[in-house]
């Protein structure tokens, strides 16, 4: 009996796991991958590290799903995070665990990751066609039985879509997956940019600050003027604004907040390990010991020096005055901005700055069994492109790697 042909249309995380599974299972699997090379996005994650999972057990690792997590857990099922590690220690790939239970490659290198999956795809004989966008999908009694490309036809008893979302498009995953979706009949969920910095409205109070990466603050979130949630981590500056985990993670309540038209804060306390009466006391012992040099000179032993010159200047005080004829009101101010800087949010960067895409094709036209479309037979899906994302920490990569995985099992098994 000949093999059934499994078209799977994007190389990347979701795309290669789903098409060597199909492969293992019998099909003779073929990837369309519009970009010259597969997985570039894959190759960039985690700062070019690659967090390719999270360890957190599956009753934690869930609701880092919100609203999607009942969907997710079938495919968590097939292949959770220490399978997944499993897999990828047996093919070859090196890992450390590292602070919060991520998962990074031991070399440090994201594309070790991608050298594993195509020496495993290589022994199944999935064959790779790099610069070969898909066009369109082709459809016979509500059945999908092929996929166009500019060139030709594919034919094939099963596609498997694992196009991506729309964000950072350069690296392939330019939004192709809802056209693809949309033109079957599937409804889409509106996409924006998620785990994505932000422009701030007072930007050229910070501009000074680009680049600057700040280490244990913590960050309250208000909306509306009402604090909504505490966050304590690393927040990095840019030129317009502000990015890093914190920020990142907050991102899906930002940007609803602001889809609203709401005002959104984030006021950072940088010395979040002293309380105000303690960061007095810091700081009159600072005074008392290095009372003789500038009050900026002093305060960089508290902060970096981008820092020290806006706290200055929003305290109007003369940073070249010496520490020591600092006044009482002068230092309630100091300790008071160094537990209190407010941030104002403006608007999310675009598509292109996006960890992830927030919506996508609605989970509720998904079996979650078998990632199949209830729309369209023989058509499966995976990956980003589906109304499944999660905040940082290795979440978003298990997600397109486990449903990749389920919908290349289903997709060959059902013509076992
Ligand atoms: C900078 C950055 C860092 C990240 N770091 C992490 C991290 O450390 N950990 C984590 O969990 N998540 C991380 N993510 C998120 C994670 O990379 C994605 O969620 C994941 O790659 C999604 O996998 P996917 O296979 O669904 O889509 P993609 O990886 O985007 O792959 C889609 C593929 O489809 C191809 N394609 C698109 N349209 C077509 C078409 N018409 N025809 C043929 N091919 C097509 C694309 O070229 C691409 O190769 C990061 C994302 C970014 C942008």
């Amino acid at each position: 009996m000949s093999k059934p042909i499994i078209i799977v249309v994007g190389g990347g995380a979701a795309g290669l796991l789903a098409a060597g599974k199909a492969a293992e299972n019998g099909a003779k699997v073929i990837i369309l991958e519009k970009m010259k090379r597969p997985a570039r996005k894959l190759v960039i994650t985690g700062k070019g590290r690659c967090n390719i999972t999270n360890l957190t057990n599956l009753d934690e690792f869930l609701p880092h799903f919100g609203r999607t997590s009942k969907f997710m857990r079938p495919a968590f099922n097939a292949l959770f995070n220490t399978e997944l590690k499993n897999f990828l220690y047996n093919l070859g790939l090196e890992m450390v665990d590292e602070r919060g239970g991520r998962v990074f490659t031991k070399s440090g290198k994201a594309s070790d990751v991608l050298k594993v999956l195509l020496a495993w795809l290589k022994k199944l004989d999935v064959e790779i066609l790099t610069s070969t966008p898909a066009k369109s999908l082709v459809i016979e009694n509500e059945k999908v039985i092929g996929v166009k490309t500019a060139e030709r036809t594919f034919f094939a008893d099963a596609v498997i879509l694992s196009t991506g979302g729309a964000s950072y498009p350069a690296t392939g995953s330019s939004g192709d997956s809802y056209l693809f979706a949309q033109s079957v009949g599937h409804k889409i969920i509106p996409i924006h940019p998620a785990l994505v910095p932000f422009d701030v409205l007072n930007y050229e109070t910070i501009n000074s600050l680009n680049e600057l990466h700040l280490r244990n603050v913590n960050c309250q979130l208000f909306i509306d003027g009402k604090k909504k949630s505490d966050a304590f981590g690393e927040l990095e500056f840019h030129e317009t604004g502000v990015t890093g985990p914190i920020v990142l993670n907050l991102s899906f309540t930002i940007v609803a907040a602001l889809k609203e038209g709401k005002k959104v804060n984030l006021q950072v306390d940088f010395k979040p390990a002293l309380d105000s009466e303690k960061l007095h006391t810091r700081l009159l012992r600072d005074i008392a010991e290095r009372g003789k040099e500038s009050l900026e000179s002093m305060l960089r032993g508290l902060l970096p020096s981008q820092l020290v010159t806006i706290c200055v200047i929003q305290n109007e005080i003369n940073g070249k005055k010496l520490a020591n004829t600092l006044t009482q009101k002068e230092r309630k101010k100091v300790v008071h901005w160094l537990k209190h800087f407010m941030i104002e949010i403006d608007k999310p960067r675009p598509f292109e700055e996006a960890i992830v895409t927030a919506g996508g094709v609605n989970t509720r036209e998904i079996n979650p069994n078998t990632m199949e479309s209830k729309l369209v037979q023989d058509l499966f899906m995976a990956g980003e492109m589906l109304d499944v994302q999660a905040d940082t920490g290795g979440f978003n990569l298990q997600a397109a790697f486990s449903t990749g995985w389920l919908a290349g099992i289903s997709a060959a098994q059902k013509f076992a």
